[in-house]
Order: C-alpha cells, then structure tokens, then sequence
C-alpha cells in the first residue's frame, strides 16, 4: 500500500472515514492485530507518563480531533474537571457519543480502560474510570484545525490543556498548514496552559476497511520547531522508534510531547 495521491483533507474524512472499522482496526485490542496492539499500548503508556506530569491538572480540557476514541482521554479524565471533545467529520462525534451514552451498538473500550487502570495501580478501577470519562465529557463539538478560529462560530473560553493525538499529521497537507494549525488550535489553551500530542513520524499514509488516508510525513525537528513557533515552550519531547513494518501505515515512530503556551502570549 501507498499513500494517496492527493492529500485527503478534512473533506475527505467526512466522506470516507467509517468511525467503526477505524476502531475495530486500532482499538480492538484483539488477537491478530499485534501491531496495532503494540501501537495502542505504547501511546497509552506516554499519555499515562505525560499525564502525571505535576502541573497537568486543571479545571478544562480540550480534545482536539479526537475522532471515535476516548483513550487519549484515560489518563488526562483523572487530572481536569471538565473536557470537552472536538472533531471535524460527524460520524465520528456521533460514534463518540454513542459511547458516552452508553447506548446500544457503542464500541467496548474495557480492555483499553483496563489497561490504563493497570498503569495507574489498580485494574479493578475501570467501571469507575469508564464513569468519570462519560460525567467529564460536557460536549462533542465540530472543530476545523485549519480556520483561525477552530471551533467558529462558536468561540470556547481558552482551556487549561489542549491534548490532540494522532490529529494534525492527518489533516495538514504540508508543513506550512501544520504550523498553522498548531498556531490556530493554539487558541483554545488559556497561555501558560498545555499542548500534549501525539505524533506519527516519518509516515505517508494510514489505511483500515481498505481506505487509504494521507500522513504527513514528519521528523521530530519539524513537530518541535513548528509547536516553538506557535508560541509554545517545549517541555518534554520522546520520540519511540518503530521498526517493524506493516501494511496499515509506513511510520517510523511515534512523537509524544507536552509544551507550555508562553504565557506572555497572550494575543
Ligand atoms: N484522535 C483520534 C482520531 C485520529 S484520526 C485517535 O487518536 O485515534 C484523525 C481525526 O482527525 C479524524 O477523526 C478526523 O475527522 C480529524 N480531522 C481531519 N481533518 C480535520 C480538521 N481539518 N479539523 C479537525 N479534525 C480533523
């Protein structure tokens, strides 16, 4: 497989993006799909390091592009009293939703939940956990990374942390767009609030149910200088190679990183 030869941009995951064979490829947890089990721990163990770092906490966060899932949100749900969750494509709010209201149909999250629950020290916690996440989530909003205001026309009161995971890499044809975007989503954070994200480097495209979505193929220079540009101070930056290959992406590591908005910007 080979990345599109167009860059699919927002457009095209309102079209084409099937919230359901997304998270049954990525999120299962089940035998079979090792890569991505691997892929999944090894990003829910950053969010657990990142998320325990002394000055994440705070009264709002925001999810930017959180997609269908709600396991960027595991860790981050124990640390903020409130979250409110963005994405552009509307089944994947829709899908989100589902699970929060618990509905027929809603993905199961337990194994992931679990897990997580196993990081904090006690992997009997995941009910109470899974009701924390669903209390905290106050609203699923459409966001376009892209426009200056991200959320318009609604404006959001500037939260105490941003946290986007896997994101900007998929809707920023180039590198140009994606320091925009970081100045943009910059926006949303309160200054001397937080940015945590996660990355894919060195990736062309992602693929699942046999549709090809574009990467922006990033090193961990350019995600630094970019978030350094956008008016944030970079706090810890950790770059976990990958070296097996499979056939649903070409990444060469995943990027997790936490940064400062300074607070003298206050534009
Ligand atoms: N955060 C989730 C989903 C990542 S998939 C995870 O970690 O798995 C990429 C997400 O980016 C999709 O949900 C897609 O709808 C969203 N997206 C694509 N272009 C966007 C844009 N311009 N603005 C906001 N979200 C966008």
């Amino acid at each position: 497989m080979e990345a599109p030869a167009i860059f699919t941009e927002a457009d095209f995951y309102q079209q084409n993006f099937n919230p359901q064979a997304y998270l049954e490829e990525y999120y299962s947890m089940s035998d079979g799909k090792e890569w991505a089990n691997v892929f999944l721990r090894q990003n829910l163990r950053s969010l657990h390091k990142m998320f325990s770092l002394d000055e994440l906490r705070g009264g709002t966060l925001i999810d930017v592009g959180c997609g269908p899932t709600i396991y960027q949100l595991l860790s981050a749900c124990e640390r903020f009293q409130e979250i409110i969750a963005l994405d552009y494509t509307d089944q994947n709010r829709q899908e989100l939703e589902k699970w929060l209201r618990n509905e027929e149909g809603a993905f199961d999250w337990v194994p992931v939940v679990k897990y997580v629950c196993e990081l904090e020290g006690d992997r009997e916690k995941w009910a109470e956990k899974q009701e924390k996440v669903r209390k905290k989530v106050k609203q699923v909003l459409k966001c376009d990374v892209t426009k200056a205001n991200p959320t318009g026309p609604v404006s959001l009161p500037p939260a105490d942390c941003i946290v986007s995971t896997l994101c900007l890499e998929g809707a920023c044809k180039d590198l140009p767009t994606f320091c925009s975007a970081l100045r943009n989503i910059r926006t949303l954070v309160k200054p001397g609030g937080h940015l945590v994200m996660v990355t894919v480097l060195g990736d062309t495209f992602y693929a699942f149910n046999k549709q090809v979505f574009s990467s922006l193929c990033l090193q961990k220079h350019e995600v630094e200088a970019a978030v350094e540009g956008a008016g944030f101070e970079v706090k810890l930056s950790e770059a976990q190679p990958y070296t097996e290959s499979t056939e649903c992406m070409d990444c060469q590591g995943v990027l997790a990183l936490v940064a400062r908005r300074r607070p003298s910007d206050t534009a």
